[in-house]
């Protein structure tokens, strides 16, 4: 029998990494703005930009300080409401909170996006948006573009978790004014830790550089696309020097040369993590206690773990059931029922607000979360499916069996 696999390693590394960083290791040169170019995090916005199709982009530190500098950019006034899913990380309302705003939670639905008509009926009382894709899960854009729209609202795209998915087939980061990314291990790229920020804006650009740390001149070492210089980024740097406050979240160079040689490796992580989840989905939605949601038309997703509902079971069973899929070697993470779980929002104790959302609390009491990083196999994967299955046949008893 196939043990469960490991579903905490990450990929190794591209070995091209190693060359790069023993380089680094000889010159020393680990700052981002020590070069006069072509530093590794240079060459990283300027390969990442163009991956996604946007003018520029800014590395930092977190894709947590990549949404708190976006928030910073837009220039927002002190206490400003900014509307989020209820349904996200800690990390989310935290950045909103440490930029001076106040987190507004909306209502999420069963199938883990926003709900369009809560969201509707708050947007009258907030100054901007944070989407967070939450586990990669794409909310209907269509619509929140044209109600942000409508109200003169920006949107920014929490993207951590959604690095390859798209969106009518154009890259989700790229739908909002900005859209954050994360490198953090548990994400598509993987360089322990850090974030970028991507937007076409050169005046909300050229204020995010300027706050992440590029103090002095050093915002010159950032350019346009294709790396060409930009008038009209320039001419937003000269407004905005000596203006804004440093927050000093750059990203060293050794993780854009941990992060680089992954970039050509994305497209197969994301068709793998695709398969993989589907396959499980298939296999999972076939038990009548598990839905695994759909995804929405426009959108096309990059999964690399799992989510699904149990269906007509009580909070002891779901219990039940995860302790018996761990007691078998998979770990399930019920989102509502582990103690202190960061993507639960009444554990946010830090909100200057607090909202109750009983239909987002209903769907965290009974939504499950399985890692799938994309390296695994078929086999690892029916070990999965399997342990799945057999922990809601013990906790529900017996299939039954219509007709003779
Ligand atoms: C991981 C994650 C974050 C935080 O990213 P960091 O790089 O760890 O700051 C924010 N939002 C979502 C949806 C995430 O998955």
């Amino acid at each position: 029998m196939t043990l469960p696999p490991n579903v905490h390693d990450a990929e190794p590394i591209p070995a091209a990494a190693r060359e790069a960083i023993d380089a680094l290791m000889q010159s020393g040169d680990l700052f981002r703005y020590t070069a006069p170019q072509d530093a590794p995090v240079a060459l990283l916005e300027a390969e990442f930009a163009e991956l996604l199709g946007s003018k520029y982009a800014l590395a930092v530190s977190s894709c947590s300080a990549a949404l708190f500098l976006s928030l910073k950019a837009l220039d927002l006034p002190r206490d400003a409401r900014v509307l989020i899913p209820g349904f996200t990380f800690a990390a989310v309302p935290s950045s909103v909170v440490h930029a001076g705003c106040i987190p507004v939670l909306c209502e999420v639905g069963e199938n883990y996006r926003i709900d369009l008509a809560d969201f509707e009926g708050k947007l009258g009382n907030v100054q901007a948006v944070i989407i967070s894709h939450m586990r990669g899960h794409t909310s209907d854009m269509d619509a929140i573009m044209e109600l942000c729209d409508a109200h003169g609202i920006p949107v920014i795209e929490d993207a951590a978790h959604s690095l390859g998915t798209t969106w009518h087939g154009g890259n989700i980061g790229t739908i909002g004014k900005v859209g954050c990314f994360s490198f953090q291990s548990y994400k598509m790229i993987n360089a322990g830790e850090g974030g970028i920020l991507i937007t076409d804006d050169a005046d909300l650009v050229a204020r995010a550089v300027i706050m992440s740390g590029a103090y002095e001149h050093n915002w010159k070492k950032h350019k346009g696309p294709h790396g060409d210089n930009s008038p009209e980024l320039e001419e937003a740097f000269a407004r905005w020097q000596n203006k804004l406050p440093l927050y000093n979240l750059r990203l060293s160079n050794l993780s854009a040369a941990v992060i680089r040689p992954q970039i050509p490796e994305l497209a197969r992580r994301v068709r793998d993590g695709l398969a993989n989840h589907d396959y499980v989905a298939e296999r999972l939605n076939s038990s009548t206690y598990i839905n695994v949601p759909d995804p929405l038309a426009p959108e096309k997703r990059a999964p690399d773990s799992i989510q699904f509902n149990l269906v007509g079971m009580h909070e002891d069973d779901i219990r039940a059931f995860a302790a018996a899929s761990e007691a078998r070697g998979v770990k399930v993470q019920v989102f509502g029922l582990s103690e202190d779980n960061a993507r639960a929002f009444w554990n946010w104790q830090f909100m200057p607000e607090k909202f109750e959302l009983p239909q987002t609390r209903a769907m965290l009491m009974k939504a499950c979360d399985v890692r799938l990083p994309v390296r695994l196999t078929r086999e690892e994967l029916d070990v999965i499916a399997d342990i799945l299955l057999a922990s809601v046949g013990e906790v529900t008893g017996p299939v039954p069996v219509y007709g003779t």
